[in-house]
């Protein structure tokens, strides 16, 4: 099965990704953890990106859309893939058509309220992904998974927060009329008093997975 994510930052794309990657056997591609190594690595890719993602900007299409297309060629992408984080754009959702062959769109929805909740509060493993609540925490500074220090992103500060809200609204959320045009769009309203795994049914559901 080769899905995208789509939704807005904080409504958790990621978590529910990878909670698919390891049920279905198929690789998560999350542009977001790419792009953060590439900074972390001080690559050319990493320092176009850099000034855009700390200020909750898009990187511009050209930097990630080649990322994907060289990603998707490996071969663990044969029996399928989970796209989280992109596309980002029409321009970028256009350019995926070219390469790959998507079933699902999957939209995860969320109240603008509740993501500023768990963007602020959220602490992430830069080296395997994990992502946390400080809520849920107690005081744990490392990953349960792998044992790495959880770092807080920079761009989960308020300011940021609500800028990467405005981008979304303007820059992604097209692609859900664009998806739903191509009868590839399902959409999970996310229930924020619900438990992770409550909302991954859910997701599991609208995948019909059984
Ligand atoms: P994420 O981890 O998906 O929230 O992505 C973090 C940041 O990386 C975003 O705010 C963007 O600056 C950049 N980014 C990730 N994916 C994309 C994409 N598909 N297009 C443009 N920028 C992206």
């Amino acid at each position: 099965m080769n899905l995208i994510f789509l939704g807005p930052p904080g409504a958790g794309k990621g978590t529910h990704a990878q909670r698919l990657m390891n049920e279905l056997g198929i690789p998560q591609i999350s542009t977001g953890d790419a792009l953060r190594q590439a900074v972390k690595n001080g690559t050319e890719l990493g320092k176009a990106a850099k000034a855009y993602m700390e200020a909750g900007d898009l990187v511009p299409d050209e930097l990630v859309i080649g990322i994907v297309e060289e990603r998707l060629k490996a071969d663990d992408c044969r029996k399928g893939y989970i796209l989280d984080g992109f596309p980002r754009t029409v321009k970028q959702a256009e350019a995926l058509s070219g390469f790959a062959d998507i079933d699902v769109a999957l939209n995860l929805s969320l109240a603008d309220e509740v993501i500023i909740k768990r963007l602020s509060g959220r602490r992430v493993c830069l080296k395997c992904g994990g992502t946390y609540h400080v809520s849920t925490l107690n005081g744990r500074e490392d990953c349960a998974n792998c044992g790495e220090k959880l770092v807080q992103r920079k761009d989960d500060s308020p300011e940021t927060i609500q800028n990467r809200l405005n981008v979304y609204a303007v820059q992604t959320a097209p692609l859900i009329d664009y998806y739903q045009q191509k009868g590839l769009l399902k959409t999970v309203e996310c229930q924020p008093e619900a438990t992770v795994e409550e909302n991954y049914q859910r997701v599991r559901e609208a995948l019909g997975i059984a």
